[in-house]
């Protein structure tokens, strides 16, 4: 037995290993709360190769990237195209240094996008060398600057000032942040067909995690690249500030979508190992947020009428509130709203709150 309870925070191993014919899986450094680890997929062809998900913009994950090449027999003048499952900065963040050392594509869904809105990163956004050296108060304001109103009367902020930091360390080159997206050069939508690794994909739009998640399916063999959508130990988190009405039953639909592939036989996520069972993981992801459900509405008997915050501290453990655990508290209250079971009233301090 691993002596870590879940195998997405396993560290990276430096072993690669051919998870299905001509795809290596190989493991590229995180050190976030929960992950240890991406998985960087390898997908070999005549011209080169494909990866998928490669990694943090920092330098360390780009030099773990070359190392576990030259051990597969590859160098990063290799690498002709990118991949990149959904817009969050441990899979796309490699893509700029590989990109300026090799001229390669990228290829993402249509709606690829980031956390924090291109937009806002346009008005203004200062340079990361000035951001390495910035005081703990600088980085308060900063936060400040890209934080964001909810629908639920507060706002959302950007991670903690040492998470911050950590991620403004990694700035791929001068004027950039750790957040700053690449620009796709090809984007599919659902169902295209993506010609890579001498195999045809079926590109799979799973809406859930972030608007832009993508899966890749080769209905040829049954493998299946899941990114984040479905992970083998772990749930990913669902934002409240999804662009739906409904961000939870964009997931459920996601997920069911899973469970209706057939012939599946390797599921490859971005984070533990590969696994076979892809509808049965679905399915058990799916019962977890059943449960939560039930947790809020058991809940509303003590605490009818109550905030996003006051739900917050029923569903998660002390250690995890904040910003993302009370999005994805949001998202569950506005699914049980929808479904009819709950009804939202705004108070005086502009505060939504919900009664069962
Ligand atoms: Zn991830």
């Amino acid at each position: 037995m691993s002596e870590y309870r879940k195998q997405e925070q396993e560290p990276a191993s430096d072993e690669i290993t051919e998870v299905a014919p001509g795809v290596l899986r190989m493991q590229l450094p995180i050190d976030l709360p929960g992950l240890g680890h991406v998985n960087c997929y390898l997908l070999e062809d005549e011209r080169g190769l494909a990866v998928v998900d490669p990694g943090l913009p920092g330098e360390e994950s780009f030099t773990a990237l070359g190392q576990r090449l030259g051990t597969a027999g590859y160098k990063i003048a290799d690498v002709h195209t990118a991949v990149v499952t959904h817009s969050h900065p441990d899979h796309f963040g490699g893509v700029f240094r590989l990109r300026e050392a090799t001229d390669c594509a990228l290829l993402t869904h249509h709606d690829f996008r980031s956390l924090i809105e291109r937009r806002e990163l346009d008005e203004g956004e200062p340079d990361s060398a000035d951001l390495a050296l910035a005081s703990d108060e600088d980085l308060e304001e900063l936060r400040e600057r890209w934080s964001r109103p909810t629908p639920w009367g507060t706002k959302v902020m950007p991670p903690p000032v040492p998470i911050l930091r950590q991620f403004l360390a990694m700035a791929p080159e001068d004027g950039r942040t750790a957040f700053s997206l690449p620009e796709p050069s090809v984007t599919v939508g659902d169902s295209d067909v993506v010609s890579l690794g001498r195999r045809e994909w079926v590109a799979l739009h799973t809406p859930g995690h972030t608007n832009d998640h993508l899966c890749l399916f080769d209905p040829a063999d049954g493998t299946v690249l899941s990114g984040d959508h479905v992970l083998p130990t772990i749930t990913p988190h669902i934002s409240g500030m999804a662009a739906v009405e409904d961000p939870l039953e964009q997931f459920f639909e996601s997920l069911r979508r899973m469970n209706d592939l057939d012939g599946v036989n390797v599921v490859l996520p971005a984070h533990g190992h590969p696994f076979a069972d892809l509808g049965g993981r679905a399915l058990e992801i799916i019962d977890h947020h059943q449960d939560r459900l039930d947790i809020l509405r058991e809940a509303s008997t003590e605490i009818g009428g109550g905030t996003v915050e006051a739900y917050m501290q029923r569903l998660f453990k002390e250690r995890s509130w904040g910003s993302m655990a009370e999005s994805e508290t949001f998202a569950h209250l506005q699914h049980l709203s929808v479904l009819g079971e709950a009804e939202v009233t705004t108070d005086d301090a502009g505060l939504q709150r919900f009664h069962f």
